[in-house]
């Protein structure tokens, strides 16, 4: 059977574009569908992506969006995913504008969707002032009055991490801490256990921390963990083993529990970072190419 493409890629941020250069170089015909909607959208600066540290979000994936589109069997369309259907060798892929799309395989590189906590003040600040990681934020807020909110096992480590970065680290468990006492005050910082009001800020630019008796606690950033989910619901749809963590399952070839169907990037990983969605792109796109290969010539999965 004829198919429209060899390879689609659902998701044309780091991972996606990754993925497509790679196949783009090893000739495959490669269609790229993105809804425009990556992570990290609301920062104001990518940090820790060696050549590109403090360069905005969007021009770095526009950047690479114009190199992997000068490969001439590479194709993008903005647009969204709606349905996924077939099995390896032919699946259709349709969109919210009503366009279908067949093809052998399947990359998804869709991400994951950030839920945070329902106080006011945060979604203003996301990505800005209120963070997730010290190695993409944590630099710019040295020395600096910083909050952590968080309140499960891993607040401790969390606590020693943003305390290699500034002395004056507050812990907001936002009700009954979960870590002792001792345990937070070993490690130099000062824990609340009151209530949130609400964050105080202007243009995501936070001030302080409001209690629900009306105090304030002065900070220049706060850390939280999001709760993760799949941006994108199609590969749990069509079958897509995910892990407890709700990250996708992959091979050491990349390819999730459907055959035919390979995924990188964010959605197959909770350590979220431009360098490692990048590699683990680059490396999928390889994977999707050698199964092609492997098919054409008969020959069997050896590894990479
Ligand atoms: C606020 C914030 C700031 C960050 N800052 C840094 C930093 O400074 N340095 C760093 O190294 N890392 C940073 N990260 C982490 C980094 O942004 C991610 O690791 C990276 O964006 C993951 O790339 P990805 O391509 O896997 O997913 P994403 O970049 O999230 O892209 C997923 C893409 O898939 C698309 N998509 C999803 N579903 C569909 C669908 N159904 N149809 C079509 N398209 C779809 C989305 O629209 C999006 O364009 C940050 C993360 C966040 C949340």
């Amino acid at each position: 059977m004829e198919h429209s493409y060899e390879v689609i890629i659902i998701g044309g941020s780091y991972a996606g574009l990754s993925a497509a250069m790679s196949l783009g170089r090893s000739l495959r015909r490669v269609l790229i569908i993105d809804g425009g909607e990556p992570c990290n959208k609301p920062a104001p600066a990518t940090h820790n992506f060696i050549t590109h540290d403090g360069a905005d979000p969007a021009a770095v994936t526009e950047r690479a969006r114009q190199q992997v589109l000068a490969y001439d069997t590479v194709a993008f369309v903005s647009d969204k995913a709606t349905g996924l259907k077939g099995s390896d060798g032919d699946f259709t892929v349709s969109t919210v504008s009503g366009e279908s799309y067949q093809a052998a395989k399947i990359l998804f590189a869709t991400g994951l969707h950030d839920e945070l906590p329902d106080i006011p003040g945060v979604a203003e600040c996301w990505g800005k002032t209120v963070i997730h990681c010290p190695y993409c934020h944590g630099y710019e807020f040295r020395g600096q009055a910083t909050g952590i909110l968080m309140n499960t096992e891993h607040t401790v480590h969390m606590l020693q991490l943003i305390r290699n970065l500034t002395d004056g680290v507050t812990l907001f468990t936002n009700g009954p801490s979960v870590v002792k006492k001792e345990q937070v005050h070993d490690c130099g910082a000062q824990l609340i256990e009151q209530p949130i009001e609400c964050l105080v800020q202007q243009d995501g630019q936070l001030r302080a921390v409001r209690l629900l008796d009306g105090s304030e606690i002065g900070v220049a950033a706060l850390y939280l963990h999001p709760f993760l989910s799949q941006k994108c619901p199609l590969p749990e749809r069509i079958g897509c083993e995910l892990a407890d963590n709700g990250t996708l399952v992959v091979d050491e070839f990349s390819m999730t529990t459907v055959t035919g169907i390979y995924a990188a990037g964010d959605c197959i990983t909770h350590m979220r970072m431009v360098s490692a969605a990048t590699g683990s792109g680059g490396k999928a796109g390889a994977m999707v190419n050698h199964a092609l290969v492997m098919e054409r010539f008969g020959t069997q999965h050896v590894g990479a």
